[in-house]
């Protein structure tokens, strides 16, 4: 593979955008679509905030299973081609996903903006320093040592205000190139965030579904294919040269 290094084109900012197609390619569902997350049971109850109170123990053991099934898999080649650009390169990452698969795949420079399962708080105390480390399940009656409050997964539940809003919109503005990957677009507010791209900024979906393009936020040319496959023809247009 060849990249383009002159000195103008280092200086670049880039921002990845990536949703849970990206980690599709690792084998962890999606949460829209055929083999989605919502479907065919009623899991998406265990994303309301209001879970918490009413479901608990449900709610930790869907939220326990999806922790383990992380980590059970592994970065993938399109992770891995987004580590190999941000060493050449001004590259910034946003997801919407809770995995950590970005950085077990060695990038840096991630904004998590719906948390990450890695990570429990104490139930009413969501912020970054309550944050623990987390990698076994949690159990009703699991508290915080500091709190005593119940713990909980880091992660933003419907009815929750994201994370990193402000900083991911500064990147968004100061972009020279933004590439877009396995978001259906349909969450809120991440899509309306997507609407801060610079407006000179040149801007990539890659997404194996042809119909996005009646929700596109901004303005930009789709790659319909696989993250892996639409990052390698993305890494070809990087080497012709922008
Ligand atoms: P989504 O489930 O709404 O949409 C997934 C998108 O990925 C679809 O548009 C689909 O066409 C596309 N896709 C499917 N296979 C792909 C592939 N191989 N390569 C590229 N794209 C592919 O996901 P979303 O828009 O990210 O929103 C769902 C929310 O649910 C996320 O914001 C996240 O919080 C959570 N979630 C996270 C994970 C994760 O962390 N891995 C997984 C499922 C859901």
């Amino acid at each position: 593979m060849q990249i383009d290094n002159r000195n103008e084109t280092s200086q670049l900012n880039m921002v990845f955008w990536t949703g849970a197609g990206l980690s599709a390619e690792s084998g962890v569902p999606t949460f829209r679509g055929e083999n989605g997350l919502w479907h065919p049971s009623n899991n998406i109850r265990y994303s309301q905030v209001s879970s918490l109170g009413t479901d608990l123990a449900e709610c930790m053991a869907f939220h326990n299973q999806r922790r383990r099934a992380i980590l059970r898999v592994f970065p993938s080649r399109a992770h891995y081609l987004i580590t190999e650009l941000q060493q050449r390169y001004n590259v910034k990452i946003i997801t919407q996903n809770i995995d950590d698969l970005h950085e077990r795949a060695g990038s840096h420079s991630v904004i998590y903006l719906h948390g990450s399962i890695q990570f429990v708080v104490p139930k009413g105390f969501r912020h970054p320093k309550y944050r623990l480390s987390w990698y076994k399940n949690i159990n009703v009656g699991d508290r915080c040592p500091r709190t005593v409050a119940q713990l909980r997964p880091d992660i933003i539940l419907f009815g929750e205000t994201i994370y990193g809003y402000q900083q991911a919109r500064r990147w968004l503005c100061e972009a020279d190139i933004v590439v877009v990957i396995g978001t259906s677009l349909l969450v809120e507010p991440a899509h309306s965030l997507l609407g801060n791209i610079n407006p000179m900024a040149k801007v990539y979906y890659i997404n194996p579904e042809p119909r996005l393009s009646s929700h596109l936020p901004f303005p930009g040319e789709q790659v319909v294919e696989g993250a892996n496959s639409g990052m390698a023809s993305l890494l070809d247009e990087i080497s012709n040269g922008w």
